[in-house]
């Protein structure tokens, strides 16, 4: 199916019932994604891996279409794009193959990781477990909009630094790390580039050939596309990366991903590319100033609000926001109808303070007083406005 308009007109996120603004966390699949996956759960259900029938063929025909759409977003070639199920899984197989393919060239080899202290888990977990099998690993400290420093990497590299991975546009505060200018520092090191791209995709300009990065990581269900759909960008030439499976079996995806392809969840993420990199720039310019319309409400609506993470170098869609002395769990009834996040949505269910906003200096008594709003393709105005009122009449009065 051909993606026909631009932004399709029609989404669940405002209603009687509530308002998404937590689209960092996960996204709706857009109607127009959802109408190209469909027949591929239907009639066009074959294995691509299947090369003696057109069933397999049609399927086949799919993914590969599907893998031009998104390595066009991010200024790639197709080849250099495999298809995985989450961004949780393209990063550590990053972490974890890459520390394979090194210790089967050299298990002698002294091997130093950096990364830094505000990376989503699936980068700060790999990375302590990797710590655990002699890998020397520095997580880099951040400045308080939560930036990697260029000096501070500088100083951190080593004869025997072989990765650097760091996130792109943070999850939680929204700030954005400076990655093409750490890609300058690093060219003509024999050190690999690799970052988490998972909230920077459809949200600002990505091209890893311009970059100069290495490998990328990002996950369809953050840019209107369907979740357990994900890709690893590898860069083929210049250098020719290479890295060990993490999955092996049956040799898909050129031997580096096993497992049958997951064909409407690829056609979805292909579908979302393509719309994404359509609206880009129109979508950037509305969200940005649909962004500081509703940080401006705010400030005039409830005294003493404090924005995290950089003013200006953030995600455009992203606020987070401390409101002191007001603890966001006594509001709870009251902004019921508002989808927001307390924390960060990926580690929320635990009561202790996110990695996040203590990287930042937050104190865990500022950090029961933050929230994290965020917008999406179907905000409008209308929504800004509904959010400012259901926060300000849920703040008790002395307060405001
Ligand atoms: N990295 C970042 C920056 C994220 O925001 C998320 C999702 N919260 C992930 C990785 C994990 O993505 P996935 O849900 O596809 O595993």
């Amino acid at each position: 199916m051909e993606i026909t308009t631009h932004i399709s007109t029609t989404a669940q996120t405002a209603s009687d019932k509530g308002l998404y603004l937590d689209y960092n966390a996960t996204t709706p699949v857009d109607p127009q994604v959802y109408a190209a996956m469909e027949p591929y759960f239907k009639e066009y259900f074959g294995n691509p891996a299947s090369v003696a029938h057109h069933w397999g063929w049609t399927a086949e025909n799919a993914v590969q279409k599907a893998r031009m759409q998104v390595a066009s977003l991010i200024g790639a070639k197709s080849s250099e794009i495999t298809f995985t199920a989450s961004a949780t899984e393209s990063n550590n197989w990053v972490i974890f193959g890459l520390l394979s393919k090194l210790r089967e060239e050299n298990p002698n080899q002294p091997i130093h990781f950096i990364t830094s202290c505000l990376e989503h888990s699936s980068v700060l977990k790999a990375m302590q477990a990797v710590e655990k099998q002699g890998v020397e690993v520095d997580f880099l400290p951040v400045n308080k909009f939560g930036q990697v420093e260029i000096e501070t990497l500088r100083q951190a590299l080593k004869p025997h630094t072989k990765l650097i991975s760091l996130i792109w546009v943070n999850n939680e505060v929204g700030s954005i790390n400076p990655i093409s200018e750490i890609a300058k520092l690093v060219k003509e090191k024999q050190i690999l580039l690799h970052t988490d791209a998972t909230q920077a995709i459809g949200k600002i300009p990505v091209n890893v050939t311009d970059m100069g990065i290495d490998l990328m990581s990002f996950s369809a269900h953050k840019f209107y596309g369907p979740k357990g759909s994900a890709a690893l960008f590898i860069r083929g030439k210049d250098p020719k990366v290479q890295i060990n499976p993490l999955i092996y079996g049956g040799g898909q995806e050129k031997g580096l991903r096993s497992g049958t392809l997951n064909v409407p969840a690829i056609v979805g993420l292909g579908a979302a590319a393509e719309i994404c990199k359509m609206n880009l720039e129109s979508e950037a310019a509305r969200m940005t100033s649909l962004r500081n319309l509703f940080w401006q409400k705010l400030q005039a609506a409830i005294p003493g609000i404090r924005l995290n993470g950089h003013a200006t170098e953030r995600s455009p869609i992203n606020l987070n926001v401390t409101l002191p002395g007001i603890k966001i769990e006594s509001l709870a009834a009251k902004i019921q109808k508002l989808g927001v996040s307390m924390g960060s949505a990926c580690s929320s269910g635990s009561v202790s303070i996110s990695h996040v906003l203590k990287g930042i200096g937050v104190t865990p008594e500022e950090a029961s007083c933050t929230l994290r709003l965020s917008l999406g393709r179907w905000t409008n105005e209308d929504d800004i406005q509904r959010a400012v009122d259901i926060l300000r009449g849920a703040i008790p009065t002395e307060n405001v």
